[in-house]
This record gives structure tokens, C-alpha cells and sequence, in this order.
């Protein structure tokens, strides 16, 4: 991956990433997409689109979620594995917030 700096894998929360942004893809789903700032690896989250009061069991964070929550966390995701990833999962464990864009009533 140009660019991509290939830092040892640390869960740590930093800044959102300038270029982030989000999208439906066409199962209509929300996805998050952004540029990692630690590790400048390209990262895209699916969220699934809940409706109001409702709330997924596989919700990967959270026991008692918020449902008026509209901030989650999105991971780091770039398809490098990590010096010192025990793991070997994707990602350098750098983690932001986003927020969920409110969908307007129409
Ligand atoms: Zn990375
Ligand atoms: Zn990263």
C-alpha cells in the first residue's frame, strides 16, 4: 500500500481523519470511509442503519447502547497486519469517533 506507514499495533483513540466521510452503499447500508491517521491506511466501516429504539445484537461495542446515540467508534481497518499484532488482525488499533448522520424525516 503506498504510503502506508507501518507503525506497531497500538489500541489508542486519536483525532478523525480530515479526508472522512460516509456513504449508502447499495444494500443501503451506511459506510464510513477514511484514511487512518497513524498508519495512512485506507479504512471503511459498514454500519448498519438502525431505526430508532432499536438496536442490533451483533453491535460489536456496547452492552447498553445509547440508541439516541449518533457517535460510534471506528476502527482502524487498513488490510496491513501490524508489527506486534498478537492478533494479526487488520489495522494498527487506532480508533475515532464518528458520528452518525441523522437521517431526515421525510
Ligand atoms: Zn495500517
Ligand atoms: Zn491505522
Amino acid at each position: 500500500m503506498p504510503g502506508h506507514d507501518d507503525v506497531p499495533y497500538k489500541e489508542h483513540k486519536v483525532d478523525p481523519p480530515n479526508d472522512l466521510d460516509w456513504h449508502r452503499d447499495d444494500a443501503g447500508f451506511l459506510v464510513f470511509t477514511g484514511t487512518c491517521p497513524v498508519c495512512q491506511g485506507w479504512t471503511e466501516l459498514p454500519l448498519i442503519d438502525i431505526a430508532p429504539g432499536t438496536i442490533p445484537k451483533a453491535w460489536p461495542w456496547g452492552k447498553k447502547e445509547d440508541a439516541t446515540a449518533r457517535e460510534r467508534r471506528m476502527d482502524c481497518e487498513c488490510p496491513i497486519t501490524h508489527p506486534q499484532n498478537a492478533d494479526e488482525l487488520p489495522g494498527c488499533g487506532a480508533w475515532w469517533p464518528v458520528t452518525v448522520p441523522v437521517r431526515k424525516a421525510s
